[in-house]
């Protein structure tokens, strides 16, 4: 991390190949034979050499906008592997990923459906539906990042999902390929996850009752990581209780993206200042909300580490020079550094880059991977003049 931050600079993102590829191969061993797809979440991380990582390894893609598409394929992922899911696709991204193959497209409302309809219809294509479906379950996790209860924008109620894979059959320029759903993010316990599964499988038996057949049952993604002392599932005992309840004739897909990224990452800053206010300790360091938004987002907790440190530890916040007072990383956390003196926030390979932002004119760190022996600079840092590029003064 020293020699990284030197030849680097700081704060920059370092991601790890191997445990995103020990992570990949985890889910693809608990599977085994069992007919499926990994579509790896890219707005988790949509970095170009972390897609080609699990490009080279066979994953395929889910995406939620046409930009995340364009991704897949400069980093060389196979677009027709791709499922495309999100609450507002455009007539552009329908007509984009149609014309890319992709492999299917998970609806989440009748008037999406009624467009990509046309849309393929128009270019004389049949296009793969899945209906995200809500199952109505509590997934258990922050209110922002749970997707799976009737209250959410998310999926088509349980209720209208026979009615509307009836207008999907009968309509010509849509093929019924599966049934989708995904309930939240950060999941830490089985049942809401299997009880979402059960959910979706009583439906995929009513169609077949009425010939309707789905060729996979896509789970969604979620399952979550330690960022504390959370005890999320294990990879495989995720997998095996997918397998228990989705019958072996169909392809099981799961979408996920912080599981296999989340924890190949850490954001590397430098202490520039220590605070002392009557109240508290501040440690004032080189990132901020603007490099990590999720302390400040969803009041998440991320493990703080001294790659260098230089005085007794004693209990500081960690935050950044952004003019928020939400602008913290780490609250009351034991830490013995003062300026110039370097740590490493953990966990931070999903959901860290991918929310970043121009914020006081702030430009977005670098980001680099470590591959085995050495250091592959994965994106330059930005720099200022890049920020205003393309505004324009008075003429
Ligand atoms: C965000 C999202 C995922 C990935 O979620 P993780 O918690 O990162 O695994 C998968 N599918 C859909 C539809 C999503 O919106």
């Amino acid at each position: 991390m020293a020699s990284i931050a030197e030849k680097y600079g700081t704060p920059c993102y370092v991601y790890s190949r191997a445990i995103i590829e020990s992570n990949f191969k985890a889910y693809s061993a608990a599977f085994g034979k069992r007919r499926h797809r990994i579509c790896y979440a890219v707005k988790a991380n949509g970095n170009l050499a972390i897609l080609d990582v699990l490009a080279r390894l066979g994953s395929a893609f889910d995406i939620v906008s046409g930009g995340e598409l364009d991704r897949v394929g400069a980093a060389g992922g196979n677009q027709q592997t791709v499922t495309f899911a999100g609450v507002g696709k455009t007539r552009a991204e329908l007509e984009k990923a149609l014309k890319a193959d992709i492999a299917c497209f998970n609806i989440e409302s009748i008037e999406e459906l009624q467009l990509l309809a046309q849309v393929a219809e128009a270019l004389g294509r049949k296009a793969p539906v899945a209906l995200r479906v809500n199952p109505d379950v509590d997934a258990d996790t922050h209110p922002y990042i749970a997707t799976g209860l009737n209250e959410n924008k998310f999926g088509i109620p349980m209720a209208d999902a026979m009615d509307v894979y009836r207008q999907i059959a009968a309509l010509p320029s849509l093929r019924v390929a599966g049934v989708a759903c995904h309930i939240g993010s950060q999941l830490t316990a089985l049942t809401p996850i299997i009880d979402a599964a059960k959910r979706v499988m009583k439906l995929v038996k009513s169609l077949h009752r009425e010939h309707i057949e789905v060729d996979h049952v896509d789970v969604g993604g979620g399952l979550g990581i330690v960022y504390d002392d959370e005890s999320p599932p294990a990879i495989q005992a995720y997998v095996e209780a997918l397998c228990q309840i989705i019958d072996p004739c169909y392809r099981i897909v799961i979408e996920p993206g912080r599981s296999l990224v989340g924890a190949a990452g850490a954001l590397l800053s430098r202490v520039q200042y220590l605070k002392q206010t009557p109240q508290k300790t501040f440690v004032i360091c080189d990132a901020a909300m603007t490099e990590l938004i999720r302390p400040a987002l969803y009041q998440a907790y991320h493990d703080v580490l001294p790659v260098t440190a230089s005085i007794e530890e004693h209990v500081v916040d960690v935050v950044g020079p952004v003019c928020e007072s939400g602008d913290f990383l780490a609250r009351d956390r034991k830490l013995g550094v003062s300026g110039g003196d370097l740590i490493a926030l953990m966990d931070c390979g999903a959901y860290g880059f991918v929310m970043a932002s121009n914020y006081n004119a702030r430009p977005r760190p670098a980001e680099v991977l470590i591959d085995r022996d050495k250091f592959h600079l994965a994106r330059e840092r930005e720099t200022s003049p890049q920020l205003y590029a393309t505004e324009y003064r008075l003429t």
